[in-house]
């Protein structure tokens, strides 16, 4: 399971992210995105655990390293995690749009999921709504 993981995390630097245009200037980008919204969902206020634990106990919230690894983490096991979403959909890595933080946002994988399927066109699935725990 731990090399799985591992690999999986593998996988999604390397190839398709970055054939899809997600390079180091879309990680910074997306960094950017996050902490301009504060490590909250966009669409229904969700944010992680160490982050709103921060500021229910009225502190500022933990370096963005230990943000990042936490919803790194929290993708791997199928838990709930951020997107940094491109409001206007993108073309490819060519279009202006893509390094374009105004049209940045940041939507949970649940949020995510929904506003995807709207795009194209197709209904939401009610169980994407109850991530199944790994066993
Ligand atoms: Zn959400």
């Amino acid at each position: 399971m731990h090399l799985q993981a591992l690999q999986r995390r593998y996988d999604d630097r390397r190839g398709s992210r970055i054939e899809r245009g997600y390079d180091e200037h879309h990680e910074r980008l997306r960094l950017l995105c996050f902490r301009r919204d504060e490590w909250r969902c966009r669409g229904c206020g969700w944010e992680p655990d160490v982050v709103r634990d921060c500021r229910l106990a009225g502190i500022d919230a933990p370096p963005a390293e230990v943000v990042l690894d936490e919803l790194r983490r929290a993708k791997v096991a199928g838990e709930r995690h951020l997107h940094a979403d491109h409001v206007v959909p993108i073309s490819g890595r060519n279009d202006p749009r893509r390094l374009d933080l105004d049209n940045m946002q940041t939507l949970c994988n649940l949020c995510h999921a929904r506003k995807t399927m709207k795009e194209r066109g197709l209904r939401p699935v009610a169980r994407m709504a109850v991530p199944v725990p790994e066993r």
